[in-house]
């Protein structure tokens, strides 16, 4: 698919590990899969391998066994790596990681470069891009002369703009105040729904990932421990860490007293009986 395809694959990730030394996995058989056109964001707290993860979906990394692929071709696995230009996906970084050198609608249209446009029409699209994020006004200042949350605006701008497939984002938000944080994950929300763009999006946060998500994957020591809709996570958290690190349950040590048939048991807390 080339970078003009617009046409969101869907994306498999399966039984990938990495380890970057001996006897310790960054990641360790994570597994898998996003329909098209979903929002998927990756759960951990720090040193549980989110960006090991989304470095391998990029290209930036390589994996040591099991495969990613985008519609069913591979793209790493098997022998096979594909450099990032060849996997039809932008990333928006935490550190905005904009040209300096470049003025915003610069840095957007950079962009457009590899897809068969002139200049004209490049800063036409790169234009509409920045207003549609809501910076027309800032479009010839530097990114030195932006506030974190406009070049991280520009950044947003710059990856949509040729509507990749598939949209990475690394922390995109952790360098911006509460506020702007919750304004901006909104936008990032719409303007990638409205792109039709697959997302794998990584965070620490909790909320950030319940208010954008239609799947999370919740990462622990390198393992995915449970990848389903917010609404599962919420209700059937799969394991104990699952629901302390979310944060929506409270836990409390009790002992089984007995069972009631096959799926019910008595459980004794303290002095109080809790049917489960
Ligand atoms: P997260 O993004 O969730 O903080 P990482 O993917 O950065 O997690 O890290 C996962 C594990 O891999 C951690 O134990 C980390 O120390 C280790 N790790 C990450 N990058 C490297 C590297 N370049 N060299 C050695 N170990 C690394």
């Amino acid at each position: 698919m080339g970078l003009a395809g617009g046409t969101a694959p869907s994306l498999r990730i399966d039984g990938v590990s990495k380890s970057y030394v001996s006897d310790k996995f960054a990641l360790d058989q994570v597994r898998f899969q996003a329909r098209s056109g979903e929002f998927v964001v990756l759960l951990g707290p720090s040193g549980s391998g989110k960006s090991t993860l989304i470095r391998l979906i990029a290209g930036i990394e390589t994996l040591d066994s099991g495969e990613i692929a985008f519609d069913g071709k591979t793209v790493a696995g098997g022998g096979k790596h594909l450099p990032p230009e060849e996997r039809d996906l932008a990333m928006v970084f935490q550190d905005y990681a904009l040209w300096p050198h470049m003025k915003a609608v610069e840095n957007v249209a950079f962009a457009l470069r590899r897809l068969k446009m002139g200049a004209s029409e490049r800063r036409r699209k790169a234009l509409e891009m920045l207003d549609r994020v809501g910076l027309a006004t800032h479009a010839e200042q530097y990114p030195n002369d932006l506030s974190g949350g406009e070049q991280q605006r520009v950044a947003l701008a710059r990856a949509l703009v040729a509507k990749p497939g598939l949209l990475l984002f690394d922390e995109p938000l952790s360098n911006l105040d509460a506020d702007l944080r919750e304004r901006l994950r909104v936008e990032i929300a719409s303007l990638t729904r409205e792109c039709g763009s697959t997302a794998v999006y990584i965070t620490h946060d909790q909320s950030e990932a319940f208010a954008l998500a239609d799947k999370i994957g919740v990462l622990h020591a390198g393992k995915l421990v449970q990848y389903s809709t917010p609404e599962a996570l919420y209700t059937a958290p799969e394991t104990p860490f699952v629901a302390r690190f979310t944060g929506l349950a409270g836990e409390l040590p009790g002992c089984i007293e007995s069972w009631i048939g096959d799926e019910t048991v008595v459980v004794r807390v303290g002095d109080t009986r809790i049917k489960a």
